[in-house]
């Protein structure tokens, strides 16, 4: 038997290795096996199976890894086709969408049963360490005793004898008091056994319910344990344990309490869209466009609903992990905890492996999760759902940089589901999509309850100088707005989207800046840890009092940060209850919950906060939202900077205004007649629409086009400039030749805006043109046989950060 194993090593080639006789029974496509690789053992998967090869040389595998596969064939179809298309190689994307760590070896325990005369030195020695101990051992700890690295094989002939007994025993469950006591039935022996009254009623009882059951299912017998206890004792049971799956914990519920509703006609319709999607059969596509409050979410629980009552599956994506712990509550008030699999970078690896396994069972039903589950080994799969489409974090940037949201499409696609792109502000790509493609159009106009939508009010900030000429972080409009807001005993968000303090630190005197030595960016000033520090890599320094150039003492800074708002704020509104909430509030665990959860109990009159505030919660005593600056966005370098700020405000304005009282959004900017900020004052996406779309079509930008950006970078600035140009002059080679000319076109090699992060300098190579097919080919012949020292190129299909 051999088996076509995929390595994770930066090679398109898989590998075929031979299946030793102890080994076959265990093989199975979706397993990790261990591989010797030169003069390395490797984890690899396997992804085929079969009698025979053409090659000599293969190698027997290891051992294999895994009791149960993480994945089918069907799930392996999709993965390939992620890994082709986003450049990666096979191994190394699966090593990416797999759960890892975890490996049968560590999980084996092995106990002593019995002895016999015909051993080897080893066998003794093994049977002689197992029997010291009565219970047993891991088999790790038995390898590290006798000084061997693998006796799996020598355990498994001793288990085949019945010499040893071996069994998968978990590491200690998360949650405590979760292994419960299950009683299978024996068989039943031929000589009669004698039994009493209360025996035979258990043994009753369990034969009555298959002849397994848990020992709280036997609650009509009085003390079962010591019932049952007896009854192995005469062989006619064996007491064991059930493994029960670590899950993450459950989060308190947030905000609103979720009470099942009549869905409104225009609910009842998108609704039945969509089921039309799921019993067809086929693939079938659709925007779910609505204000934020429109009530989305309950058209997706019911489509989820009904998908399982088909006996069907689910993925329901979410952006991101602030998102889920009110989103978990709501669902698990819908859905049996059971049926739920949670899956997202913030859960732990032995807790992510469990959770994967309950999926590839079976046992879930709903896979909800940040961008990675949609990888997650679902059979029989006929919704997906992505909720708020538009949101940047559906796209990895690192390792294997894919769309969750296109990938959606491509599974639903794939498997002939139905799969439904939710958002108040959809995606230019998804809107393009419902007027050119088959993708349908549903929409919700109205907020539940006829809720109003927020009053928007633009600021021009450059009427907002101060005497010497300074802008000042808050208009008279925005202070005057949270004074109002507060007197009525209500909520403020306020948002801006850099943290820190100042932003700029500089010396007065010789116009020094402070300059990240990794990256080419300057430092952030942190006031309460008293440190510059770089927000592109883990560098930071004390905030030195003199100038290292000139010793000046002059240090100024400018620039405003989430931290120095809220100490303006605290300045301005001395009485109010403050609180922040940016990445360096929320780097512990459990802290968004904290902040959102003291939120929504009305202990924060005001909160600061970047992008993280602008999502998904549903708070009605917020009826303000300040926008403090909509130009960090809008001025970035980057064709989708105009969209993204209306996504942004308009999302962020959402924040408003959900409950009884209208809401009042105060957006401050420096270009207050710009389309995006406009058409956020007058909720008109369809104008942004309109608007953007020319502009895209003018410049043949996407949708009109497709990218791919190459990235060259390298620790030497001379030869990452090299680099970059050599590859220029391939690019515009094969660019000119037969196959592709008039086909695409090349441009830079150009600096990128962010020229050095983490000690790497970097260019960037970008390629557009109309079909994605042509470019694929182009790029592979591109990097293929591109021999650029000293450089690595990365590959980024469809990017979404020009930076
Ligand atoms: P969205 O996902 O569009 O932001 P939600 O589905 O979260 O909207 O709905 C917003 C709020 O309105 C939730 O508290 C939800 O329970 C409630 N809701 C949704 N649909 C209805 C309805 N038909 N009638 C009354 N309340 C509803
Ligand atoms: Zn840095």
């Amino acid at each position: 038997m051999f088996i076509e194993v995929a390595i994770p090593i930066p090679s398109d080639r898989t590998f075929t290795y031979a299946v030793p006789a102890e080994s076959r029974g265990d093989i199975a496509l979706g397993k990790r096996v261990l591989v010797p690789f030169g003069k390395r053992s490797l984890t690899g998967y396997v992804i085929g199976i079969r009698r025979s090869t053409d090659r000599k040389d293969t190698r027997d595998i290891i051992r294999v890894l895994d009791r149960e596969p993480l994945f089918h064939e069907e799930d392996l179809r999709f993965y390939r086709w992620a890994a082709d298309y986003y450049f990666t190689p096979l191994g190394k994307a699966l090593s990416e969408i797999l759960p890892g760590g975890i490996d049968i070896e560590s999980l084996l325990w092995a106990a002593k049963l019995g002895d016999a005369d015909d051993l080897t030195t080893l066998q003794q020695d093994i049977l002689e360490s197992l029997g010291r101990r009565s219970s047993g051992m891991p088999l790790r700890r038995l390898e590290n005793e006798l000084g061997k690295k693998t006796l799996l094989a020598e355990l498994r002939k001793l288990e085949k004898r019945g010499l040893i007994s071996m069994e998968e025993r978990m590491r200690k469950p998360a949650v405590k008091g979760r292994r419960e006591k299950i009683v299978t039935l024996l068989e039943t022996p031929v000589e009669p056994v004698k039994l009493t009254d209360r025996q035979g009623l258990a043994l009753a009882a369990v034969g009555a319910r298959g002849g397994n059951a848990r020992l709280a299912d036997l609650a009509e017998i009085n003390d079962p344990l010591t019932v049952l206890k007896a009854l192995e004792k005469k062989g006619l049971v064996r007491l064991g344990e059930t493994e029960t799956l670590r899950a993450p914990g459950t989060p308190g519920m947030i905000g609103r309490a979720d009470v099942p509703v009549r869905l409104n006609p225009e609910q009842e319709i998108a609704l039945g869209q969509i089921l039309k999607g799921i019993s067809s059969g086929v693939f079938s596509p659709c925007l779910l466009h609505g204000v934020t409050g429109s009530g989305k979410t309950e058209v997706y629980i019911r489509a989820i609903i009904e998908t399982l009552r088909r006996g069907e599956r689910a993925i329901y994506l979410v952006p991101e992990i602030a998102l889920t712990p009110q989103l978990i509550g709501r669902l698990s008030n819908r859905f049996p905890a059971g049926e739920i699999a949670v899956l997202h970078s913030g859960i732990g690896p032995a807790v992510r492996y469990d959770q994967w396994r309950k999926i590839q069972r079976g046992e879930a039903k709903i896979v909800v999760g940040a961008r990675s589950a949609i990888f997650a080994p679902v059979e029989n799969l006929r919704l997906i759902v992505v909720d708020e489409e538009h949101d940047s974090s559906y796209k990895q940037d690192e390792r294997m940089p894919y769309s969750a949201r296109d990938l959606a499409v491509v599974r639903a696609k794939q498997q002939g589901a139905a799969v439904v792109l939710g958002s108040a502000t959809p995606g230019l790509q998804t809107c393009y999509n419902t007027r050119e493609k088959e993708f349908a159009y549903l929409t919700l106009t109205k907020r539940v309850e006829n809720r109003e939508l927020p009053r928007v009010e633009v600021v021009d900030m450059k009427n907002e100088r101060d005497g010497y000429g300074r802008v000042r972080p808050l208009s008279r409009m925005l202070v005057e707005q949270i004074g109002r807001t507060l007197e009525a005993r209500k909520q403020c968000l306020l948002f801006l989207n850099r943290r820190g303090f100042n932003t700029y630190h500089y010396c007065g005197d010789c116009a020094h800046v402070f300059r990240c030595l990794n990256c080419a960016v300057s430092l952030t000033h942190h006031l309460s840890e008293g440190a510059l520090r770089c927000h592109y890599c883990d560098f930071s320094i004390k905030a030195p009092p003199l100038c290292p150039e000139c010793g000046g003492d002059r240090i100024l800074s400018y620039g405003l940060g989430t931290e120095k708002l809220a100490t303006e704020i605290e300045g301005l509104f001395p009485q109010a209850r403050i609180a922040r909430m940016d990445s360096d509030t929320t780097s512990t665990r459990g802290s968004h919950e904290r902040i959102l959860g003291a939120l929504g109990r009305g202990e924060i009159d005001i909160l600061v906060g970047t992008q993280m505030i602008t999502k998904g919660h549903d708070f009605p005593d917020v009826t303000l939202v300040g926008v403090v600056s909509a130009d960090t966005t809008l001025n970035m370098p980057d064709f989708r900077a105009a969209e993204r700020t209306f996504q942004l405000l308009t999302q962020v304005s959402g924040r408003g205004g959900r409950g009884d009282s209208p809401g009042t959004v105060v957006i401050q900017t420096l270009n207050p007649g710009h389309y995006a900020i406009q058409r956020t004052r007058t909720h008109d996406f369809t104008g942004f629409y309109e608007d953007e779309i020319a502009l895209r079509k003018d410049l043949a930008y996407p949708p009109f086009s497709r990218m791919i950006n190459l990235l060259v970078s390298g620790t030497g600035k001379e030869l990452v400039e090299k680099g970059a140009a050599l590859l220029g002059q391939r690019a515009a080679r094969i660019a000119s030749g037969i196959d592709f000319k008039g086909r695409l076109s090349v441009i830079g090699p150009m600096e990128a805006p962010l020229a050095k992060v983490r000690g790497r300098y970097r260019w960037q190579l970008l390629v557009r043109g109309k079909q994605v097919r042509a470019l694929h080919a182009y790029v592979r012949q591109l990097v293929e046989g591109a021999d650029i020292p000293g450089c690595e190129i990365r590959v980024d299909v469809d990017p979404m950060n020009f930076m």
